[in-house]
């Protein structure tokens, strides 16, 4: 007699949990936190722009700082050395601004200095640099543009200020000083000269322009 001898293999599943299932789980741990570190790392970089805008834009007109001309021109004064190109610079100061404050308050003050930004803003290329260098003092740093192409926008924006009404009985000018970097020029020589020129001006009846 024989008996039948059935021969079954049976596969061990043992090792889809001991295996499997933790490897999922870790990577769906992965997954997980890598999302958690990226929005992190979005939360980071919004908050650094912030900073950066802190540091380089002045609060209340809301364009460039001192500290970030300073790190513009410096740039700029590369570029112009190396390729040999233009470059001008304008400088200029709201004639009698105390007499305003004192007249008709700082606050008053303020919202002059803030229509006089947007004012210059909108007669400038988007290429120029326009920053407040203090107080109310102001330079815009004009890339690829000659002394002569610059004094006509000094004189452009003297007049669009002049006509600008600002709301106080008294009539807003600036005196400005202009001039172009030149070959012997450095950092300091040129800005010399535009705060030298712009105070002649101010010296001979101001709201004018002096080219240097
Ligand atoms: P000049 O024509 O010679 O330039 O005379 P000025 O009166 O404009 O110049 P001065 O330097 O005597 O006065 C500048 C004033 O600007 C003094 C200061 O209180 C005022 N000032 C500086 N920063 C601000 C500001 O952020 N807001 C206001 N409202 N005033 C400011
Ligand atoms: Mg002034
Ligand atoms: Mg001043």
């Amino acid at each position: 007699k024989y008996y039948s001898v059935i021969y079954q293999t049976t596969i061990d599943h043992t090792w889809l949990y001991k295996i499997v299932i933790p490897l999922l789980i870790i990577i769906i741990i992965i997954i997980i936190s890598n999302r958690k570190l990226n929005k992190e790392i979005e939360k980071r970089k919004t908050i650094e722009n912030k900073l950066q805008k802190v540091a380089n834009i002045d609060a209340l007109t809301n364009i460039y700082n001192r500290r970030k001309i300073e790190s513009l021109y410096n740039k700029e004064l590369i570029r112009v050395k190396r390729y040999k190109r233009e470059l001008s610079i304008i400088f200029f100061d709201i004639d009698n601004f105390k007499f305003i404050n004192d007249k008709d308050g700082h606050a008053i003050g303020d919202e002059v200095l803030i229509k006089l930004s947007t004012v210059v803003k909108s007669n400038i290329r988007t290429t120029d640099f326009f920053e407040r260098w203090g107080g109310e003092e102001f330079v815009i740093i004009l890339p690829e543009t000659n002394k002569i192409k610059a004094t006509n926008v000094a004189h452009i924006l003297k007049d669009k200020i002049y006509s600008t009404d600002f709301n106080i009985d008294k009539t807003v000018t600036c005196s400005f000083g202009v001039s172009q970097f030149e070959e012997t020029d450095s950092a300091d020589s040129l800005l010399t000269r535009v705060d030298d020129a712009m105070y002649y001006v101010k010296r001979n009846g101001k709201n004018n322009v002096k080219v240097a």
